[in-house]
């Protein structure tokens, strides 16, 4: 165990001004799965590229792994899944995206290829290959993106919205090759459908770009009115029912929804 990251009084304001965010301070530690979520515009982004070390604050500072500031130990072992996957794709193949990780890290060919297939596999990214990124669909290079993230097996992944262009089918592969991750996951959001099923807890980044609220999924995701404030919502079916369950838990995930509803015909 220990702090695989340590934020103190981050502040980013962009050239033209505005702050993003605003003196926030979190510790994330080993093993740890972490919703960080807010509005648009909230920060998320950009406290995902601080903590990603891909640019420096203009106040505060980030320590990785219990040490000084370590640019190498960012690089190595945390992966960063960057909002925009054209970001992520610069190769002249989707292949040599997805080795370029293992490559930069130096592990042996004959393990990077293996990794690639496996994430192949599990993305279904065989026919794409050999296809240049911009050849792609939105859905698409996302999935070849998140296969260049998890390809050199970072022990922290900081993934910023992975389903956004993504159908129902590959959202449940990724669900399920986060949930298989063996490190420290932290998922910037701004949708709270999924959270139950990938994180325990929740770091809540208010309008100002600052943590108003850092605290289990439960509490925050069946907390309404901190949610309203704060411009987001409860997951669906905690708004469903709301108002009908005068007892127990609410549930906060279609299974706990059916669960209850089996029960209650009992
Ligand atoms: P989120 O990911 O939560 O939607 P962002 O971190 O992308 O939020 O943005 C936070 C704030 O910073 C927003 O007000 C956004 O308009 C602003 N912002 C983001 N990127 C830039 C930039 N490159 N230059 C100036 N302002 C930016
Ligand atoms: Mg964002």
């Amino acid at each position: 165990m220990g702090l695989v990251i340590e934020a103190q009084n981050l502040t980013h304001n962009y050239p033209d001004g505005s702050t993003a965010i605003r003196d926030v301070t979190l510790s994330i530690e080993d093993g740890e799965q972490v919703a960080v979520i807010g509005a648009n515009g909230s920060g998320k982004s950009t406290l995902q590229l601080v903590l990603g070390g891909l640019i420096a604050p203009s106040a505060g500072t980030v320590r990785y792994f219990e040490e000084t500031e370590n640019a190498e130990a960012v690089r190595d072992r945390v992966g960063v899944l960057l909002q925009d996957p054209n970001d992520y794709l610069f190769n002249t193949t989707i292949r040599e995206d997805i080795e370029y990780g293992p490559a930069q890290l130096g592990i042996p060919q004959q393990a990077a290829t293996q990794r690639v297939e496996e994430l192949a596999t599990d993305l279904c990214l065989h026919d794409l290959l050999d296809r240049p990124p911009f050849r792609l669909s939105g859905g698409e290079k996302q999935r070849a993106a998140i296969a260049s993230v998890l390809a050199f097996e970072p022990e922290v992944l900081l993934l910023d919205e992975p389903f956004g262009a993504v159908d129902a089918h590959y959202r449940e592969r990724i669900r399920k090759l986060v949930t298989n991750h063996k490190g420290t996951v932290v998922l910037f959001t701004p949708s709270l459908e999924h959270i139950p099923e990938l994180a325990k807890r929740v770091i809540l980044i208010g309008k100002d770009g600052s943590t108003v609220a850092d605290g289990t999924v439960r509490d925050i995701l069946t907390n309404k009115s901190l949610l309203a404030e704060n411009g987001l919502r409860p997951p669906a079916m905690v708004q469903l029912f709301e108002g009908i369950l005068d007892q127990g838990e609410l549930p906060l995930t279609i299974e706990d929804a059916r669960q209850y509803l089996l029960n209650e015909r009992e």
